[in-house]
């Protein structure tokens, strides 16, 4: 017997109401925010994201579905949105229409991690990206966007935090004091972080191991080290969060470790806080399009866990709309009836009912059995007697009272259920 592969998972239809509920808030919002949906292949050549993601980092380097396909090219699994979205808006030329271009695209992606909750080998995102504007409005509408996202399904107790990690005119800066403060513990260190200190010191302040917390808590912080355009940059930033009544929480400890992130750097945290549970995040990356050989192009954008995010629905037991149930079962007795049965789901079809026909030779309170089962409201029952009569019995399932109905009504009392219970 087969299984789904570790790290994947099926999604049952008694599973996918809180997946419907926050793929179509996604959608619903990002419209409102005037983001256009944006879809990319799942593989793309491997350099994209070898450039994208970062040689040195894990992803790269241990994560990436990575393999060379019949004619030769060397393809991978996209394991992240924003280098696919970029490389889609340099060679589409979207460079050419007013800027920013704002997109988004609900997205699976693929690491080769050790599963745990909430973070699987093949994941799903929802991944926001307005490219082509470095005003800071837009860094605050994205973390407004993910921010009234999250609220909007109606979670509680979440926090903004906020960085800023400047750019290539102050970044090398701070990294050489912050390489020189950790230099001089280098012992305290554990042993990931005396790597990193070689290969990516910004990547230490996000260590977890409890070694390294006190030597992190007192680290330099990178909104001391900013120059005067990118501390403007952030100052303004601040302002228009301040302007949308949005509460963040400055973190110095916010990185990300590849060069061409610039700037903002933001994550959403749900109430129990740890790196794993982010729920969301992103920030800036002004110098990856150059780095994918496209014009200097600035751009901002982040990415939201939809398996994290259905994780804290249940965690915190928000109510997700059921999926609608099923109108109407049509059941039979004899070969007419089973006739009768199969017009009428025609017809109840045809008027936006739901309706389903049983099927093969069960016996009525089989049927009805089933019809119980798939959560059906009416039952629709033909035998003989009703065909002969041009009529039919309407069972209401829930209250197990019955009804014998012309045809034409029946229908008609049906449609109009249906579209009074939509
Ligand atoms: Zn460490
Ligand atoms: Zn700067």
């Amino acid at each position: 017997m087969y299984q789904a592969p570790k790290g994947t998972q099926d999604v049952l239809p008694d599973d996918i109401a809180p997946w419907r509920y926050v793929e179509s808030a996604c959608h619903r919002l990002a419209q409102q925010f005037g983001y256009g949906e944006i879809r990319t292949p799942i593989f793309e050549d491997t350099g994209l994201f070898l450039k994208g993601v970062g040689e040195a980092t894990d992803i790269a380097e241990k994560e990436m579905y990575s393999f060379r396909d019949k004619g030769g090219a060397n393809l991978t699994l996209r394991p992240e949105g924003t280098a696919a979205v970029v490389r889609a808006y340099l060679e589409h030329g979207l460079y050419n229409r007013p800027q920013p271009v704002k997109l988004y695209t609900l997205m699976s992606a693929f690491r080769h991690d050790q599963p745990q909750a909430g973070r699987l080998r093949e994941f799903h995102q929802w991944d926001c990206e307005a490219i082509g504007e470095e005003d800071p409005l837009i860094d605050a509408e994205l973390v407004v966007l993910l921010w009234q996202l999250l609220d909007d399904l109606g979670l509680r107790g979440l926090s903004v935090q906020l960085n800023s990690i400047g750019d290539a005119a102050c970044r090398p800066q701070y990294v050489r004091a912050l390489v020189s403060y950790f230099e001089a513990h280098e012992r305290e260190l554990c042993p990931d972080c005396q790597r990193r200190l070689r290969t990516n010191p910004l990547r230490l302040l996000d260590c977890k191991n409890p070694q390294c917390q006190p030597l992190i808590a007192q680290a330099p912080r990178s909104v001391d080290y900013l120059c005067g355009p990118c501390a403007e940059h952030f100052a303004r930033l601040r302002h228009y969060l301040d302007l949308a009544a949005l509460p963040v929480t400055v973190n110095p400890r916010l990185v990300r470790g590849l060069d061409y992130y610039t700037r903002t750097v933001f994550e959403v945290w749900p109430p129990t806080v740890g790196g794993q549970s982010t729920l969301g995040g992103g920030g800036r990356y002004d110098g990856l399009a150059e780095l994918l050989g496209g014009r200097p192009t600035p751009g901002v954008g982040f990415a939201m866990g939809i398996e994290r995010v259905i994780l804290n629905l249940k965690a915190q037991e928000v109510p997700v709309p059921p999926t609608p149930p099923l109108a109407v079962y049509a059941a039979y007795l004899g070969v007419a009836g089973k006739d009768q049965s199969w017009r009428l789901v025609q017809r109840l079809r045809q008027a936006g009912t739901s309706a389903v026909v049983a099927t093969g030779d069960r016996s009525l309170k089989a049927q009805l059995r089933q019809a119980n089962a798939l959560g059906a409201q009416w039952a629709l029952i033909s035998g003989d007697a009703e065909v002969e009569a041009g009529t039919v019995q309407l069972r209401n399932l829930a209250r197990g009272e019955q009804e014998t109905l012309p045809l034409d009504e029946a229908v008609a009392r049906l449609t109009r259920v249906e579209r009074v219970a939509v």
